[in-house]
This record gives C-alpha cells, structure tokens and sequence, in this order.
C-alpha cells in the first residue's frame, strides 16, 4: 500500500492551484485538489479577473452607445441598460469556466476535495470529516478582500461593498464614492460610472495606481477625468456610516487636517488584498508566515517545512492571476524533479479600463534609481494619437514608452496606455524574456495598421528617430 493517500495535493483551486494541479497530473503524478468554496478556480473565475471583465466588456458597450463613440463612426443608437441581462451574461461566463476546470480535473483525474483544508502535520490536513494525506502539499489559497477600519462591508445591502458586492449591484447608484485609486477601484468604477452612476475616487497617495510608471498615473488619471471619474487625491477615509438609504464618508487629508463629510448611495472598498493563510493550521506544521502574512518560499516555491510548497496570492509578488498560473506550472515541475521557473521580472500587469493600461519591467523612476543616473536610462514615446489604426478608431489617447539601458540598448521595462495595450504589452514581455534591445523591436517587422506598430516606433524613439512624428 502507498505510504500516501496522494503524491500531490493542492490546497485552493484558483489560477495557481488549479494549474498546479493539472501541471502534476500531466506529469503522471496521484493528484487531489482541495477547495472550500462551492465552484473551481479561485477568485479569479468567481468573483475577480472573469466577472470583471464581463462587465466591463458590457458597459464598454453601453458606453460607447450611449456617449457618442458609435455616433462619431455613422450609427445612431439610443441605448436602453437591461441590468439583469448585464448580469446575466456575467453569471453565464463564471458558470461556464469554473465547469470547465471540473471538467479538466476529471480529464486529468485530478480529485477535488470539497472543504477548506486544515494542516493536521506536514503530509496531512483536514476536510471536514475528511482526512487526506499527500507526499507534498502545495499552499494556493490565495487572498481575501484587506478590511477598513471604521467601515463595515456589508454586500447583501449594497451601501457599502467590496469588489463581490460591486459586481452584483442590482440597480445603477447615483452616486458612488470608490476607497482606492487602485486597480479594483478603477475597473469597478469604470463600470459604474459608464453605466451611468457619478463617481468620486478617493485615494490615500497624492496619485492613483501606484507602482505604475509615473507618465502612466498622471495621463490615465486625466483621461479617466474625460470620462467623468472625479479624485480626491492624498485623501483618506476614516469611516462610513449608513442611515436610511445614504452612506456619509468620513474624509481627512492624507498629510493631516480637517475632517470633511461626504455622501453616497454606494461606497466601494477597495483598497487591496491580504494573502489567505489563517485557519490554514500553520502552527501545526511549524509554518511562520511574514509581517503581511504572506508565505515566503524559496526560488523553487518550497517553503521551510521540506514537502510544503506555496503559490499565488499568498506569497509575496503581485497579486495577478498569470503569475499565480505560470506559479503553479513551476511549482508541479519542480514537485516532480523538473526545473520550473519563473521570471518574475517579466509579469506583465494590465488595468481593463478603457483605454487599457499595461506595462511590464521596470518604471521609468525604478530604472533611474537602478542605473543611478537618469543619463543611464533612455526613454522613447510614442503617441496613440500619431498612430494609424488608433486615430482611423477615434482612440486618440494614450502612448506607448519602451525604456532601455543607454549603453547596451536592453529593453528593461515598456509601458502603454491603449484601446488594446493589454494585448499588445504581450511582445514587450517577450521581447525581454530573450533579453532584446530597444533595436530588436524597432527592427522588427509589424503588421499594419494596428496599434502594436506604436511599440515599433516607441522602440525607434528610444533611438530618437520614429517615423510618424
Ligand atoms: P485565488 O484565486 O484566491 O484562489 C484561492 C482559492 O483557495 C479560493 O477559491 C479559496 O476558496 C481557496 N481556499 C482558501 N483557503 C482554503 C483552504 N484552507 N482549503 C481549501 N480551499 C481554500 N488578476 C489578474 O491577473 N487579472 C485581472 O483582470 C484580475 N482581476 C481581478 C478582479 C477582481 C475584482 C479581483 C478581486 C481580483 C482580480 N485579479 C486579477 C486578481 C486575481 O484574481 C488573483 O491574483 C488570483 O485569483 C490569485 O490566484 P490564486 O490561485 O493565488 O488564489
Ligand atoms: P490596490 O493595491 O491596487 O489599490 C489600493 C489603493 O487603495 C492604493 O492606491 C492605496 O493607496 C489606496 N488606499 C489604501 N488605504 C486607503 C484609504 N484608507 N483611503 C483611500 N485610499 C486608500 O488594491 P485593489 O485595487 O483593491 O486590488 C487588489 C489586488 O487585486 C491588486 O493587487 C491587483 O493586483 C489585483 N487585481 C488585479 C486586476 C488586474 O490585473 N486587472 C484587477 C483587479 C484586481
């Protein structure tokens, strides 16, 4: 008899743990896969990365009927929002890819455990009545939504929600106050503000979206100003209360000052995520977690206890389902005596607003304070707006920057701020993975018209010479 239930079991069934599994069953190993909640994959398929997106794709829409994009191209709508249907396509893409994971899971026979996973010792955890044991144990639990003192989340009521409760608003708010200028805030906010609620960003630094490049947080922040999102920068809620059908925020300045009141139909929080590690039984196998309660792992993904691994949100890095994912491929690899890696210089992020924002590698500002020297550092830029396809789309906002190391021309980060930058920051990625110089891209041939030949001409600007300025 095997001295194990299973060689491999995955503790959270989200983008890092579901990969995981799947990568160690392709790899001939015995795999089970444990998951609390009632769905497969995580998060990101219930109620994050997917939900989001369907709305936004939605509203994008409607936003486009509704404020003149399609009239400005020759077609003449007046558009009616039917929010229940809005939702329903938004349910209908959850329901249809968490199935599919139960449907790879079983194609790679991959058994999940239905419970929430609690470590007895380092080869054993607890579902319920269940008791499982494994070779190694792979930590993806993920993370929750970070609380705010002084203000209770309460979804069910939609006056004060977080990013759960802003997917699921049963009517548009007239007014919305969004705690965070961060990507959730920004995202859920665009929906809402598209779909026709006012909305007000309050945030805590004296700009939105940190640990983007600065270019890109200034000129995203004007352009969601076009749209109608107002901000209260260097600001900080302190609390909400609700009474009847209005919430009141209370407001400081970030640096000190007086408190200031303000109302709102519907306040969003969202000011970050903390890693899922409580009631894990940590203690059990002697597992310490850091300051942020995050799991730190060696480069391979093994922690301190020898056959426990983690991945995911609950480990230090950015909190993207991708990097989860490419996470979970290395960690299975690594279990199973292959070298999996993953570069986390290269994770690209992307915010889903309209335009799209994406970057990967190092900001301007980290480059500079990386070299030493801003001599060291080149930057080139190129506007959306001297671009074919995105001008021929009336998509006149944004740019592209590539930033390279002066003296060997190596690309060391890229930055975009366009209708499909998500997309097109996928060759960036690329283009650095096999270390390329600002030349490799320019010299590459692209098609035309897209907006990706404004990476070829930010590329060429970093050499002072693009052709379309
Ligand atoms: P999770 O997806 O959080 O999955 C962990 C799973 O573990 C959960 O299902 C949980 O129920 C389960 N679990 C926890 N503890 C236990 C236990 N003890 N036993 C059993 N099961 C357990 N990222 C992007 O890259 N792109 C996006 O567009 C994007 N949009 C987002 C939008 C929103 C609104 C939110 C909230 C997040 C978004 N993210 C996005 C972030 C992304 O969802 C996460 O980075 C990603 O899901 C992390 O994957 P994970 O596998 O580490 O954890
Ligand atoms: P975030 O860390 O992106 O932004 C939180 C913001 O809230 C920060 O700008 C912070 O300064 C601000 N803040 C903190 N306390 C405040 C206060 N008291 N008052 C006002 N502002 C305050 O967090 P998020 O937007 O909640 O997103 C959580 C995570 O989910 C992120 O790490 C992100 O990577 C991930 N996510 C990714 C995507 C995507 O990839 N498109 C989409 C959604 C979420």
């Amino acid at each position: 008899m095997a001295e194990y239930d299973y060689d491999v079991l995955v503790i959270g069934a989200g983008p890092g743990g579901y990969v995981a599994a799947i990568r160690a069953a392709q790899l001939g190993l015995k795999v089970a896969c444990a998951e609390g909640r009632e769905t497969l994959g995580g998060t990101c398929l219930n109620v994050g990365c997917i939900p989001s997106k369907a709305l936004l794709h939605a509203s994008e829409y409607f936003d486009a009927a509704a404020n003149g994009a399609m009239a400005d191209m020759g077609i003449d709508v007046a558009p009616k929002l039917n929010l229940d249907k809005m939702h329903g396509q938004r349910l209908d893409a959850v329901d249809g890819l968490t199935k599919g994971i139960e449907f790879l899971f079983k194609k790679n026979k991959v058994d999940w455990k239905k419970g929430y996973a609690t470590f007895q010792d380092a080869h054993t955890v607890k579902l319920g009545d269940e008791t499982v044991t494994a070779k190694d144990i792979v930590i993806a639990t993920g993370s929750s939504v970070t609380p705010l003192p002084g203000v209770d989340v309460d979804n069910s009521k939609h006056f004060v929600v977080d990013s759960t409760g802003a997917l699921e608003l049963p009517k548009v708010p007239k007014k919305m106050v969004v705690i965070g200028g961060g990507v959730i805030g920004l995202e859920l906010g665009s929906v809402w503000n598209r779909l026709g609620a006012e909305v007000t960003c309050v945030e805590f630094l004296d700009e939105i979206l940190p640990g983007m490049d600065g270019d890109v947080r200034k000129e995203s922040r004007k352009i969601f100003k076009k749209q109608g999102i107002e901000f209260k920068l260097g600001t900080k809620v302190t609390g909400v209360s609700v009474k009847g059908k209005k919430a009141t925020l209370t407001l400081e300045p970030a640096a000190g000052g007086d408190a200031e009141t303000m109302e709102a139909d519907c306040v969003l929080v969202s000011i970050g995520r903390r890693p899922n590690t409580d009631g894990l039984g940590l203690d059990a196998i002697g597992l310490e977690t850091n300051q942020r309660g995050q799991i730190e792992t060696a480069h391979d993904f093994r922690t301190s206890v020898d056959n426990v691994w983690a991945i995911g949100d609950c480990i230090p890095g950015p909190m993207l389902a991708h990097k989860a994912e490419d996470e979970g491929i290395a960690v299975a690899e690594n279990i199973a005596g292959e070298t999996g890696i993953v570069n986390h210089d290269v994770i690209p992020s992307v915010v889903y607003t309209w335009p799209e924002i994406a970057g990967v590698g190092l900001t301007t500002e980290q480059a500079i304070e990386k070299m030493g020297d801003k001599a060291k550092v080149k930057v080139g830029k190129f506007p959306m707006m001297a671009n074919s396809r995105a001008k021929t789309n009336h998509e006149p906002d944004g740019f592209v920057k590539v930033i390279a190391e002066a003296e060997s021309d190596r690309v060391l980060g890229v930055w975009a701020i366009a209708s499909v930058a998500g997309t097109m920051i996928a060759e960036a990625g690329i283009a650095m993975e096999f270390g390329a110089t600002s030349e490799d891209i320019a010299y590459t041939c692209h098609a035309h018209p897209t907006h990706s030949e404004a990476v070829k001409e930010a590329a060429m600007a970093v050499q002072g010479k693009p052709i379309h300025m």
